[in-house]
C-alpha cells in the first residue's frame, strides 16, 4: 500500500479543529483507494432518506487502455471514481 501524500499545508487541519463557531464538516475520498463498494452512496441514502432511484452520491467505473492488437496482451484498467454532490 501506498504512503498517502498530505494534500493540505501542514497544520490546516489542526487549526480547523481549534476553530471558534459552528462547524463545519467534509468527507474526503483518496480515489487511489476506492474500490468501488457504493458503502458512501448507502451512507448518503440513509442519511438523507432518499427514495429508490434518486442517489445524491455517485460511483461510476471508468475503463481504460487499448487493445487494439489481438496477438498481443491487451493494456486495460479500470477505476472507479465517487462522485459525491458536494453539499
Ligand atoms: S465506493 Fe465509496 S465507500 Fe466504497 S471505497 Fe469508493 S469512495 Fe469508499
Amino acid at each position: 500500500m501506498r504512503e498517502s501524500k498530505p494534500i493540505l499545508p501542514p497544520g490546516t487541519l489542526e487549526r480547523s479543529f481549534k476553530k471558534k463557531g459552528p462547524k463545519q464538516y467534509t468527507i474526503w475520498v483518496d480515489l487511489e483507494y476506492c474500490i468501488g463498494c457504493h458503502a458512501c452512496t448507502m451512507a448518503c441514502k440513509a442519511e438523507n432518506n432518499t427514495p429508490v432511484g434518486l442517489d445524491f452520491n455517485r460511483v461510476i467505473e471508468v475503463e481504460e487502455g487499448e487493445f487494439t492488437n489481438p496477438k498481443k496482451k491487451p493494456n486495460l484498467g479500470t477505476y472507479f471514481v465517487a462522485m459525491p454532490c458536494m453539499h
